[in-house]
């Protein structure tokens, strides 16, 4: 009898969401982001799912675009960091890939590239830092970088891009696309700036091809409010076990390590084969929402290696063997980030490779 513990991936929830990307912006084509494993659903999992409806797949280096193509897949591939060094050039040549360019080093080795008498064309995303202060040339010098790119024969297209610090918060996105378009005016090119809080909130930001992540994974960039439920959007990972012990305390038993909880009164608790090791945060304090027996109730003491402690008595009837969700269809992984302090992206990209994984 293998451990309880398992995740599964919903396959119909991740098609579902992708439509509703585009639902939500009808004119644009949608690069799926799959970078960190597909937000650690697994790329040989998610690529299948997407790719009869996606127009590409973004995704951070070499080695993930060459899982990508080992999928079957044959349409665009774009590496969102663009090269790690000149001799990734070689590897965009073999495996057909589009890159982004954000710095001046990168524009040299294309430069060199080109000296050299290298014959591939590349379609490139020539990247703006419009205020975020991550990646790419600030907008003063991002004309003069697309004017060295215009001149290079292996650049086929240049396509204009930024990155949105705010799409999902109060500050929003007016300054950076005041900035962005200011400096693109007089540039011809698609562009390409809206990542998934951009593509649900602000629809000027649209533009021909979004780059949405996290809303393909059922979860949303805002977190709570909306919800994802509230935007239309279905999990796609469920973490599931069961219960393998029980305790029964009296008030002033303590729980776990450093005995960080203690019962007021008599209760029943129940023992998750579920721990940091698989991926679930020793940070998520007690109370952390969980499901036992498809009934909500909380953790209790501190998140071990391999086991967590909940609380039974909402649920009298459970016992060992009872199912427990950790997060999934029927618990919002928002609301297990939120009560740890974390959104669901660092959840889901923490699942570890110990964790069993089924597709649906
Ligand atoms: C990760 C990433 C995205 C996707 O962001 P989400 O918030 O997950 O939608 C889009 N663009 C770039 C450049 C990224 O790095």
């Amino acid at each position: 009898m293998p451990r309880p513990l398992h995740a599964i991936i919903h396959t119909a929830a991740l098609r579902h969401n992708l439509q509703r990307a585009r639902q939500l912006a009808p004119a644009a084509r949608v690069w799926a982001v799959v970078k960190a494993n597909a937000y650690g659903h697994g790329i040989e999992r998610v690529v299948p799912a997407f790719s009869s409806d996606a127009d590409g797949f973004a995704l951070l280096d070499i080695a993930e675009a060459e899982r990508v193509r080992a999928c079957g897949w044959q349409g665009p591939v774009l590496l969102l960091e663009g090269l790690f060094g000149p001799d990734d050039l070689a590897a965009c040549e073999r495996l057909g890939l589009s890159f982004t360019v954000h710095c001046k080093e990168q524009l040299q080795w294309l430069e060199a590239y080109a000296a050299q008498g290298g014959t591939a064309r590349f379609d490139v995303y020539l990247k703006m830092n419009s205020g975020m202060n991550r990646l790419g040339f600030v907008p003063d010098a991002y004309p003069p970088a697309w004017k060295r790119l215009k001149a290079l024969r292996c650049v086929a297209s240049i396509t204009h891009m930024t990155h949105f610090s705010d799409a999902d918060g109060p500050r929003g996105i007016a300054h950076q696309m005041a900035a962005f378009n200011k400096a693109v005016q007089w540039l011809p090119g698609a562009r390409s700036l809206a990542n998934s809080g951009a593509t649900i909130n602000f629809p000027i930001a649209h533009g021909d091809w979004l780059r949405p992540g996290i809303l393909l994974y059922g979860s949303s960039p805002m977190g709570r409010k909306p919800s994802a439920q509230d935007l239309g959007l279905r999990a796609t990972m469920s973490l599931r076990s069961a219960l393998i012990g029980v305790q029964q305390l009296q008030a002033g038993d303590t729980v776990g390590y450093g005995s960080s909880f203690k019962a007021e009164r008599e209760m029943r608790i129940g023992v998750v084969a579920c721990g940091y090791a698989d991926g679930y945060m020793r940070l998520s304090p007690s109370g952390t929402p969980v499901l036992v027996g498809g009934v909500r109730t909380r953790t209790v003491g501190r998140v071990s290696m391999d086991m967590i402690m909940v609380d039974l008595t909402p649920c009298p009837g459970a016992g060992v063997g009872s199912p427990v969700e950790l997060w999934g269809e029927q618990l919002p992984i928002d609301e297990v980030a939120a009560a740890s302090g974390t959104v669901g992206y660092e959840l889901m990209c923490g699942l570890m490779p110990r964790v069993p994984v089924r597709v649906e």
